[in-house]
């Protein structure tokens, strides 16, 4: 237990009829950057709230540190919570919204500008500690709320969807920011968010929330590669998909008889029955398009028209009809050579690896 920041053990949590918090069992470990990951409704902000003690659960129990914070009021747990709103105090400087913490704590004045100067230096608003609020653009104000929550160096700090309000590029700089921010105080960062680049750009590991409950925990790169079901898959990702059941595996391949006039070759780890009904997911980076039929190494080559194309600066976004309303994505990179560029109502061929196509129950 020793090693784990914040430990929930069967938690339980009703707003009324809703059950928003499911039987949720998480270990957050000392140290790491944590994410929750869920759409809107599904129970993120209620779980921040169970750990900071602003909620208490119906059942279950809350660990922080190896304790149980069953009976620990909010104030005694070694935890700040940056708000989604980010909740200034108007009225103050940046200053003194970063210092009011301390002062309600009764620390001394030499003591308090030691340790506010240095959090504002953490947050890069040491040049701007007399401007007030509403003097600050939205990433300045969003770096003041989490000074606040920092100046006292809660050993967790939990962070509710903190660059939401932020637009697509100061987002993006703030994701690196924070993830600086956090490695130089080292606390346990606990971020929810339902933005899915976010989770996977800042996160040590990643929990998928839905309807109160954990689908799954993992890494980055487990949960994008490996998701358990087809809402992970989708949720965590453009996704290509078709539905199909199963016929001949051999214990790794399988091949996937479909609705349309084709079947799949795919490889999957997991023991499947004849004739289960399964999704194959595919994501877009994973396709490669042929102009010709020949395979090239890839077990699956489909005849596919070019639906659309649009260019992201990076990548070309081909959307693809494959048959009868099947509709895929492929993302090309640009740095690839000219030959593999197309153009609307083209016929290609999309191919792909067998062992790129992620076979699920569910
Ligand atoms: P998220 O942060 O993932 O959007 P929340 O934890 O805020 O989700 O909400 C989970 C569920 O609980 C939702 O169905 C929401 O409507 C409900 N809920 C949250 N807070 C309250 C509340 N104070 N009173 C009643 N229902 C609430
Ligand atoms: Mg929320």
């Amino acid at each position: 237990m020793e090693e784990f920041a914040v430990g929930l053990r069967k938690v339980v949590k009703f707003h009324g009829d809703t059950i928003a918090v499911d039987d949720v069992s998480l270990d957050m470990t000392k140290g790491e950057f944590f994410s929750i990951l869920g759409p809107s409704g599904s129970g993120k902000t209620t779980t921040l709230r169970l750990i900071a003690g602003l909620d208490r659960p119906d059942q279950g129990e809350i660990f922080i540190q190896g304790r149980s914070m069953n009976h620990v009021p909010p104030h005694q747990r070694p935890v700040n919570m940056v708000f989604q709103n980010y909740a200034l105090f108007p009225h103050m400087t940046v200053y003194h919204n970063v210092a009011f913490g301390l002062q309600m704590r009764g620390h001394s004045v030499t003591e308090i500008k030691s340790q506010v100067g240095e959090t504002l230096e953490l947050v890069k608003l040491h040049e701007k500690p007399h401007r007030y609020p509403t003097q600050l653009s939205g990433g300045e104000q969003q770096r003041v709320a989490l000074a606040r929550a920092l100046v006292n160096r809660p050993a967790i700090l939990l962070l509710d969807e903190p660059l939401g309000a932020l637009d697509q590029q100061l987002r993006q700089e703030m994701q690196v920011e924070l993830k600086e921010i956090q490695a130089r105080v080292q606390s346990t960062f606990v971020c929810v968010t339902h933005h899915q680049e976010e989770a996977l750009m800042l996160s040590d590991r990643v929990a998928v929330m839905d309807r109160g409950q954990i689908l799954q925990v993992g890494t980055p790169q487990e949960i994008y590669e490996s998701p358990v079901s087809t809402f992970v898959a989708h949720f965590i990702g453009l996704s290509n998909s078709v539905v199909g059941r199963i016929s001949n595996y051999d214990g790794t391949m399988c091949t996937v008889m479909t609705p349309y006039r084709f079947s799949i070759q795919a490889t999957t780890p997991k023991d499947h029955s004849s004739a289960e009904e399964v999704t194959v997911i595919v994501r877009p980076e994973r396709v490669h398009l042929s102009p010709g039929p020949k395979h090239d190494g890839y077990d699956n080559s489909l005849p596919a028209l070019i639906n659309k194309v649009s260019f992201n600066g990076g990548e070309m976004f081909y959307k693809l009809d494959l048959q009868d309303g099947l509709v895929w994505t492929a993302r090309v990179p640009m740095a690839l050579r000219p030959s593999h560029r197309f153009q609307v109502g083209q016929h290609v061929y999309v191919q792909w690896h067998a062992d790129h196509g992620l076979v699920l129950t569910h």
